[in-house]
């Protein structure tokens, strides 16, 4: 592992760039990796962010959006030659490379061949990259960003544009700064990007008021129909299947914040979301939890999946979703015992 030094230097002439999120992108991820670019173009690196593919459209007003290049819409071809013209690759809000899809198998051609970066706050570290700012402990992969920025003594370069993206992802991974990874330095952070006169109420209507009708009718049917309880576990889940997807014409990012309404019940520590066939076959579930118990393990140990203590996911292949719900009240009473 190298020190930023050495990479401060390699920056010091004009690099081609590329820049990737996490597979299906969220605010953190797609904000790190906008605002990252627009900090690197200050100083006239050339820069592309490339992603696995696409993200929902309330996080389309993003500044850089338009630019993004997305692996799965294109000829893997363009995304090859991205990668292969780069003088550096960059990874944001991730640490293991089965999380950029067939991005993956890409990056890892180039290690020890090319300049890596990676920039993540995940459980489950990967050895790819030849530079790490990795901090589990980190609220947000825009408040590394940020401290990556740091580390350059660059924070003044930072205009409202790179603001608005590193903010985005703050208030997304800390659930509007109420989350536990909250510390002195996120606050501390989020009020220096204010101070570039970023407009932080505009921010958050972009993001959480941009409800459509039917999104809304969803969330009161799921509420109603697919939210079960098992307080003997302190535990609550949604299920929602192929049908619920068709009758309500859900959309990617539509189920976006559904698993927290479980845990917002007294005494509930543990919750879930199982998706049937969201983008490919298979069960996609997302974790979340209150205090110790740690949904990364459980997400690592028996959904293929991961990410951190109070919030995690994972992805089963070759089961039905009550199988999958079957296994996990198994695995929970394993647990719990
Ligand atoms: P979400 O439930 O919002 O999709 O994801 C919650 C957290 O778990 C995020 O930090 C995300 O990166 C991580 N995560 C979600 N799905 C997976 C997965 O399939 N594998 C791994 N390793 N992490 C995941
Ligand atoms: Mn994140």
């Amino acid at each position: 592992m190298h020190n930023f030094s050495t990479l401060k230097e390699f920056l010091e002439e004009p690099r081609k760039v590329v820049i990737i999120p996490h597979t299906k992108p969220d605010a953190d991820a797609i904000g790190s990796a906008l605002g990252l670019s627009w900090y690197l173009r200050k100083d006239e690196h050339i820069t592309t962010v490339l992603s696995p593919n696409a993200y929902p459209s309330f996080l389309h007003w993003m500044p850089g959006h338009e630019e993004v290049v997305v692996y799965d819409k294109e000829k893997p071809e363009i995304s090859e030659t991205i990668i292969d013209e780069a003088d550096l690759i960059v990874c944001v809000d991730f640490s293991s490379l089965n999380r950029i899809e067939e991005l993956g198998p890409m990056v890892r051609n180039y290690i020890s061949k090319k300049t890596i970066v990676m920039i993540d706050h995940h459980r489950g570290k990967e050895e790819f990259a030849d530079y790490e700012l990795w901090d589990i402990d980190a609220a947000a992969a825009t408040q590394l960003i940020y401290e990556f920025i740091d580390l350059d003594e660059g924070t003044q370069k930072i205009d409202q544009r790179i603001a608005a993206c590193l903010y985005a992802g703050l208030i997304t991974d800390t659930g509007s700064f109420k989350f536990p990874s909250v510390s002195s330095r996120t606050l501390r952070i989020a009020a220096s990007l204010k101070d570039t006169g970023l407009d932080t109420a505009r921010i958050y209507n972009l993001i959480y008021d941009n409800n459509t009708e039917t999104r809304l009718r969803f969330l009161g049917y799921a509420l109603g129909e697919n939210l079960t309880f098992w307080p003997e576990l302190n535990t609550g889940f949604f299920t929602v299947s192929q049908d619920d997807r068709e009758r309500f014409n859900l959309q990617s990012g539509d189920t976006e914040g559904l698993v927290n309404y479980a845990l917002s019940v007294n005494g509930i520590k543990i919750a879930a979301l199982f998706k049937e066939k969201d983008e490919r076959d298979g069960i996609k579930v997302s974790f979340r939890s209150i205090g110790d118990f740690s949904v990364a393990d459980l997400s690592a140990e028996h959904f293929n999946g991961g990410g951190h203590k109070n919030a995690a996911g994972g992805r089963i292949d070759g089961i039905t979703i009550d199988e999958a719900v079957a296994k996990f009240k198994k695995v929970l009473q394993e647990k719990l015992k």
